[in-house]
């Protein structure tokens, strides 16, 4: 947690801005923090998961991802999180919490931040 917040106050608030683009697509691709192994972060309204194949040709194995308590949202994210429902957008906000969350690496089972994949894979 201590790592995530240092990133993002180090590397300011475009980044989030632009993955919220991401963020309405659904979409990330980050790599595993222990393996390496490039996965799909899928955040939808009725599922959301990591997977390391292309979940949209085939059947995948997928991991559950472990949305951020919303008492739990502090600084940057909550920010981000208040400023989507003000603008009326609930399944942003929905998603934001799922952004911020946990996931589980399907091959090695390594658990890490979703957020912290997205920002160690930015490429300004
Ligand atoms: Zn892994």
């Amino acid at each position: 947690m201590h790592l995530l917040q240092a990133l993002l106050s180090f590397e300011g608030v475009e980044i989030w801005d632009r993955s919220l683009d991401s963020l309405q697509a659904g979409e990330y691709e980050v790599d595993c923090p222990c393996c390496g192994v490039t996965m799909f972060v899928v955040i939808g309204q009725d599922d959301s998961f990591c997977c390391t194949d292309d979940y949209a040709l085939q059947e995948v194995r997928k991991s559950p991802l472990q949305p951020v308590r919303t008492q739990q949202l502090e600084g940057l994210p909550r920010r981000l999180f208040t400023r989507t429902l003000a603008d009326g957008q609930e399944s942003l906000a929905h998603a934001v919490r799922y952004l911020f969350g946990r996931a589980v690496c399907p091959d090695c089972g390594t658990e890490f931040s979703v957020a912290e994949r997205v920002v160690a894979g930015w490429i300004p």
